[in-house]
């Protein structure tokens, strides 16, 4: 078990740690989430003394490792990092790579961790790269085998930070598989991440961090689906949400594609939902909204992904016109068949095929209107 209390940490110019207070549980596998910048890597370095905090007190177990007399060198064989960057030997093949540590500081015989080496290679699936070297390898590889070395010292607790995020996206499952078989074997583990939909599936607990605090503590449940403090419902709440500033008729949606793309990957969502809002997007910018609009105009889209639906938002300038009820009259006239050279029948057809709701509304006094489109 691990006790953190009062835990600061003050650099010059910055004071990432203000006052942290935790409990690790044995068995605990913890997600610390947060912005950038608000201390979760420092937490781990002040928890397994790779840095000296400013102030407070960690206990492992009974002992309290903070404490000066407190011997350094147990300690971090107890605690295994895991880093964004793999930190492998390049001149060591990958069993030399896992053998080293348990030789030189637990006294294994070459035996003994090479045994050990290869059982944890066949844990991590790399049984058969022992004696390849870490350049031969992918980066998922790389990050199984820095895993492989870090369990080869038996830890009590892995700390990893941000072990996927130096990743190519098509690598990030496979190193994911491995830490989630660490938790469910009963390995306690504290991973800082960006990977929410992983955060949730693999943690019992999960630490908002801002302001310099864990400042919201609770399950995966609660803190991805019910936070409760303020800025922890603004940071889950952006997660979900896309929003795109467009303000000239040559705008171009394949950026807006890739952050749809990427929110895919993060939510593990691949529906048809999805075709169908770029789809929406596509035909509604450029064959509605653009056509329409004067110059100079603005339009605000947003993007809400919630639990079971898509919203799309789109806010834009300019006199009160119901688009909602412009893109119905043309779906209708699409069903007859007259009138098909009018270029907005199409679209207005594609958009009501994939919508499930659309609807229009301008707000009394702003000069604003609101088209909103609920995706099928
Ligand atoms: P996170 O991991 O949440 O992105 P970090 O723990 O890396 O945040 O950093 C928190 C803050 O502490 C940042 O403002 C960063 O600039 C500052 N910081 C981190 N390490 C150092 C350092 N060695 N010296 C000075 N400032 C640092
Ligand atoms: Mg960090």
């Amino acid at each position: 078990m691990i006790k953190i209390e009062h835990l600061k940490k003050e650099y010059p110019g910055a004071t990432p740690l203000q006052d942290v207070n935790a409990e690790i549980r044995d068995g605990d596998v913890i997600s610390v989430i947060g912005p950038s910048g608000t201390g979760k890597s420092t937490l781990l370095r002040c928890i397994n003394q790779m840095e000296k905090p400013t102030a407070g007190k960690v206990w492992l177990d009974d002992e309290e490792i903070t404490d000066p007399a407190c011997d350094m060198n147990r300690v971090r064989r107890k605690m295994g990092m895991v880093f964004q960057s793999f930190n492998l030997f390049g001149h060591m093949t990958v069993i030399e790579n896992i053998m080293k540590p348990p030789m030189e500081l637990l006294g294994k015989t070459k035996q003994e961790a090479y045994d050990n080496g290869i059982r944890l290679l066949r844990l991590v699936g790399l049984a058969d790269k022992a004696l390849h070297y870490p350049d031969e390898l992918s980066g998922g590889q790389k990050q199984r085998i820095a895993i492989a070395r870090t369990l080869a010292m038996d830890p009590d607790i892995i700390l990893l930070d941000e072990p996927t995020s130096a990743l190519d996206p098509a690598m990030v499952d496979e190193v994911n598989a491995v830490i989630k078989h660490l938790a469910s074997s009963g390995m306690t583990l504290l991973i800082v991440t960006h990977d929410m939909s992983f955060a949730r599936d693999v943690s019992n607990r999960v630490f908002y961090m801002d302001e310099g605090i864990i400042y919201e503590d609770g399950t995966p449940e609660e803190i991805f689906n019910h936070p409760k403090k303020p800025k922890t419902i603004q940071f889950i709440r952006k997660l979900f949400v896309i929003e795109e500033d467009i303000n000239g008729r040559d705008y171009d949606i394949t950026d807006l594609r890739k952050r749809i793309y990427e929110l895919i990957i993060q939510m593990k969502s691949f529906g048809r939902v999805w075709n169908s809002t770029i789809l929406l997007l596509d035909e509604t910018i450029h064959n509605v909204l653009i056509p329409m609009l004067q110059d100079p105009f603005h339009i605000h889209v947003r993007i809400e992904c919630r639990k079971n639906n898509v919203l799309l938002f789109f806010d834009y300038s300019g006199q009160a016109v119901d688009t909602a009820s412009l893109i119905r009259e043309k779906a209708a006239m699409a069903l007859d068949g007259t009138n098909m050279d009018d270029p907005l029948i199409l679209s207005a057809k594609v958009i009501s095929t994939h919508a499930k709701e659309i609807t229009w509304c301008r707000q009394e006094g702003e000069l604003i209107n609101r088209l909103q489109i609920e995706v099928k």
